[in-house]
C-alpha cells in the first residue's frame, strides 16, 4: 500500500525530536516559546531566502492573519482571494471584518486568474492575495505589476511553496508580505504546527512581530502597543526545523525529480482526458502532484484497487461553502473553480518514495488510460 498521507514522514528524525524534547525539558535556561532556536531559525530562513525580515509564528493561518492585520485591513475594506483554495485565504480576511471577494482560477494551473482578479479591484480593495496551489506558483510578476499599478497590497500565500523559485526569486518574496506553513505535509512541514511571514518592509515586520505576541515588542513585558494575538512558535518545533533544514533542498529536488518523471510518462495522455501540471522547474513547487482528470472517480477507484492512495483537494469551491455562501457576491460565478474542484486528483510525490514505487504509480495511471 502506498498511502497518500504517509505516516512515516518524520521516521528518520524520531531520535532527533526525542533529544530536542529531552534537552528542552531538562535545561535550566531554555524558554519553551520564542527562544533562541526560533530566532536562529528566522535568521537561517532569512539568509536562505534573502528576505529582510522573517517572523516565525504558530501556523500558516496565523501568518496570514498577522499579515492581513499588519496592513490594517478591516471593516469596509475588500481583499481579493482565490475561489478555489484552502479556506484560510477567506477566513483570515472575514475574521478581521473585511469583505472577501472571490476571483476565479486558471482552468489548467488552478491558481488565481490575474485578469479576473484585476476586474474585481475597486475603490475599497486594499489587497489581493494569490496563493500557490499544489504544483504551480501563481503568476507573481503579473500580480506584482497589478498591485503596483492599482495601488493595492500584495499578500502572497506561499503556504505550500516554500523553497520554490520563479524567475530567480523565491516563493514568499514576491508579495509585500509572504507566508509559509509548516503543517506536516507542506514542503517544509514539521511534526506539529508552525508558519512564517516574510517581508522586506520594516514597518510591516514590526507590526507582525508585535501582533504575534499580544502586541508586545519583545523588550518591555506587559506593554501592549497593539491589540494582538497569541501566534508564537514552540522552541521544540523551531529546533526540529533547524535539524531538518540542511536536508530541505535535497527533499525538494527529489520531489521535482519525481514530478519530472511523472510529467514525461503522462505527456501523451492529454487527448485521453488527463492533464498533468505543466512540466519544467521554473515556478513549480510540487507540494503535491495534481492531475486534472475527466473520469476522476474511475481513475481513483482503479488506483485504490492497486493500493495507491490519492487525494481530492477542495471538492467544493470556497464561495459555495456554507461558511462563505452568504458573503459571496450574489450573481457571480466561478466556472473554472467549479471545473477544477470536479477534476483534480493528487497522486503521491513524497520525497521518501522509492523509484520502484514512483514507477508503479506512473505505470498504474498509464494502464488506466490504455
Ligand atoms: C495549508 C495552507 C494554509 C494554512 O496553513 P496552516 O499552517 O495549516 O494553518 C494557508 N493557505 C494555503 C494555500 C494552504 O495550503
Amino acid at each position: 500500500m502506498i498511502p497518500f498521507f504517509p505516516p512515516d514522514l518524520f521516521e528518520v528524525d524520531r531520535k532527533a525530536m526525542l533529544d530536542i524534547l529531552y534537552q528542552l525539558g531538562t535545561s535550566q535556561d531554555e524558554k519553551l516559546i520564542l527562544g533562541k532556536a526560533t530566532a536562529e531559525l528566522e535568521r537561517a530562513i532569512a539568509e536562505q531566502t534573502g528576505a529582510r525580515h522573517v517572523i516565525a509564528c504558530a501556523s500558516g493561518t496565523g501568518a496570514l492573519t498577522l499579515s492581513v492585520h499588519a496592513l490594517d485591513i478591516g471593516p469596509g475594506d475588500e481583499v481579493v482571494v482565490p475561489a478555489f483554495c484552502c479556506q484560510p485565504v477567506a477566513s483570515t480576511v472575514a475574521n478581521l471584518g473585511a469583505t472577501v471577494v472571490f476571483a476565479d482560477v486558471d482552468p489548467l494551473t488552478m491558481v488565481m486568474d490575474p485578469g479576473h482578479t484585476e476586474s474585481l479591484i475597486g475603490d475599497r480593495t486594499r489587497a489581493i492575495m494569490p496563493a500557490h496551489v499544489f504544483s504551480i506558483m501563481a503568476d507573481m510578476p503579473r500580480f506584482r505589476e497589478i498591485a503596483e499599478r492599482r495601488s493595492v497590497a500584495l499578500i502572497e500565500d506561499a503556504a505550500v511553496a516554500q523553497g520554490a523559485v520563479l524567475d530567480g526569486l523565491q516563493a514568499g518574496r514576491w508579495g509585500d508580505l509572504g507566508v509559509v506553513s509548516f503543517f506536516q505535509v507542506k514542503a517544509f512541514g514539521t511534526a506539529g504546527e508552525g508558519g512564517m511571514v516574510f517581508t522586506d518592509d520594516t514597518g510591516l515586520a514590526t507590526a507582525v512581530r508585535q501582533l504575534r505576541n499580544h502586541g508586545q515588542d519583545g523588550v518591555n513585558r506587559f506593554l501592549h502597543h497593539r491589540v494582538g494575538y497569541n501566534s508564537r512558535l514552540d522552541e521544540a518545533i523551531a529546533r526540529f526545523q533547524l535539524h531538518r533544514l540542511p536536508g530541505f533542498a535535497g527533499r525538494l529536488e527529489r520531489r521535482a525529480q519525481i514530478a519530472d518523471y511523472y510529467s514525461e510518462r503522462f505527456s501523451g495522455l492529454a487527448d485521453r482526458g488527463l492533464t498533468p501540471p505543466p512540466a519544467g522547474r521554473n515556478g513549480r513547487c510540487y507540494y503535491v502532484y495534481s492531475l486534472l482528470v475527466e473520469r476522476r472517480e474511475d481513475l481513483r477507484a482503479y488506483l485504490t484497487e492497486r493500493e495507491i492512495g490519492t487525494h481530492i483537494y477542495y471538492p467544493v469551491p470556497l464561495p459555495r461553502q456554507p461558511a462563505f455562501s452568504a458573503i459571496a457576491a450574489p450573481g457571480r460565478s466561478w466556472p473554472n473553480a467549479e471545473l477544477v474542484s470536479a477534476r483534480n486528483l493528487a497522486i503521491p510525490i513524497w520525497p521518501h518514495l522509492s523509484d520502484a514505487q514512483v514507477e508503479y504509480i506512473a505505470d498504474s495511471v498509464c494502464e488506466f488510460f490504455e
